[in-house]
């Protein structure tokens, strides 16, 4: 290894909102794609989206009822009725003095209607054919939604840069947008490093360990809507792991896992370096996740920024939440991700101390308790415990200089999205 550049040797932390801002500053403008509409979910809009149609297409009943003339409310005389007109159909007649057309919910309104009546308050007669009113409350306009009510034709519904959830696509559906202009998700290659890693299938030999980053950093990565691409286990020899960043190098985003810190066998920024990625920080002010390394490519076509994520599995996590979910995020939304993180806050249930200068992000649990938001700082033995994490719905921010926190005060959270 004496040929690498000698990397371990710096001690500058950056902190949270620094490093933020340095990946931030580095994500490429979204590129344009699209896809089928039920495929769609999680997605971001890459265009505005327009409606081809009126909504509703056509002044329609609200109600199943009786279509009618206001002035034939007063007179509480039976009406003939014209006809019964189902959803789908459309009325032959006009309703005038004297007359009612059944109508079904979601029906075209019959010209001359003024107001549809629900059944609920007519007496049918089947063999005279008529119907009588129980109701003079209707008035003009009563159960009719108007042509164009809910959206017009033309009108934007969806703007660019919006996620794609179940309800935009419900609305997309009646606007006919069955192909949706949607930004490319970005391509996130994973390494895991590590000489004693073993696949989840095989049981653990002396000194080994399952490599559960893999399917952590995968199921991260899908969740947060960008395309995983696994590259397997990088041994902690150069040949090797040169191998492999060269493959990762070909995507948009590259995940390491270990390698990062201080020991002889932490060749991820040496190796990162000798393949032209440029060093933008390395080790951050943070627990869990102190020695996240981050980069760009500057030789590559895809110019891809590269995270070497903290091997223990907690600290990825944590390092993947705070700083890769949201680029991938603003990789796909543009201007319009840049400033929504989610914090929030929260009743703190239990006094916490916190030790050590950094600040801390701790699996917590987040319930509404007594019509207010509590959080309860679990048991936690670090970094490397991830059935904390498992118990946990978010993590709880404790920020030096304060280090003593009592029940009751409101502490900052950042509920797992998932
Ligand atoms: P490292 O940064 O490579 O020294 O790793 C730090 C700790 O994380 C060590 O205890 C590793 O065994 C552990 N670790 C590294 N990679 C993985 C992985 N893929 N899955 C689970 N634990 C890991
Ligand atoms: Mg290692």
């Amino acid at each position: 290894m004496s040929d690498l550049p000698n990397t371990r040797t710096k001690l500058h932390m950056i902190n949270i909102s620094r490093a933020w801002q340095e990946i931030l500053k580095r994500v490429p403008q979204p590129t344009n794609s699209s896809c089928p509409l039920t495929k769609s979910l999680g997605r971001f809009t890459a265009a505005d989206i327009q409606s081809d149609i009126d909504s509703p297409p056509f002044d329609k009943s609200l109600v199943d009822g009786f279509a009618i003339l206001i002035d034939d409310l007063q007179s509480s005389q039976s009406l003939a009725i014209n006809e019964t007109v189902h959803a789908g159909q459309t009325p032959t007649v006009p309703v005038k003095t004297g007359t009612a057309t059944q109508i079904m919910t979601g029906a075209p309104i019959p010209i001359g209607t003024e107001a549809v009546v629900m059944v609920e308050d007519c007496i049918v007669n089947l063999e005279s054919n008529t119907v009588t009113i129980n109701n003079t409350t209707v008035t003009l306009g009563s159960h009719i939604m108007q042509q164009g009510k809910s959206l017009s034709c033309g009108s934007v519904v969806v703007t660019a840069g919006t996620k794609i959830r179940p309800a935009e696509i419900g609305l997309l559906a009646e606007v006919g947008c069955a192909e949706v202009p949607v930004a490319a998700q970005p391509n996130v290659a994973i390494i895991c490093t590590g000489d004693e890693l073993v696949d989840v299938d095989q049981h653990p030999q002396a000194g080994q360990i399952r490599n559960s980053n893999e399917a952590l950093l995968i199921s991260l990565v899908t969740a947060s809507g960008g395309n995983a691409i696994p590259l397997g286990i990088g041994r902690d020899n150069a040949i090797d792991l040169s191998d492999k960043i060269q493959h990762g190098l070909q995507h948009d985003v590259l995940l390491l896992s270990g390698g990062v810190s201080m020991g002889e066998k932490d060749l991820v920024p040496a190796l990162l370096h000798q393949a032209d990625v440029m060093e933008v920080f390395h080790k951050v002010q943070l627990k869990p996740g102190k020695p996240l390394w981050f980069g760009q490519a500057e030789n590559t076509q895809s110019q891809t920024l590269v995270f070497g994520l903290p091997g223990n599995p907690v600290s990825s996590l944590v390092c993947y939440m705070l700083f890769v979910a949201p680029l991938i995020r603003v990789f796909q939304q543009g201007a319009k991700g840049r400033d929504s993180q989610p914090e929030s806050y929260a009743e703190l249930t239990v006094p916490y101390t916190l030790r050590g200068d950094r600040p801390t992000y701790h699996p917590g649990r987040l319930e509404w308790i007594s019509g207010k938001w509590s959080v309860t700082p679990l048991p936690w033995s670090g970094s490397a415990d991830q059935q904390a994490f498992a118990l946990a719905n978010c993590l709880v921010f404790f920020q030096p200089p304060q280090h003593e926190y009592d029940a009751g005060e409101q502490i900052s959270v950042l509920p797992f999205p998932w």
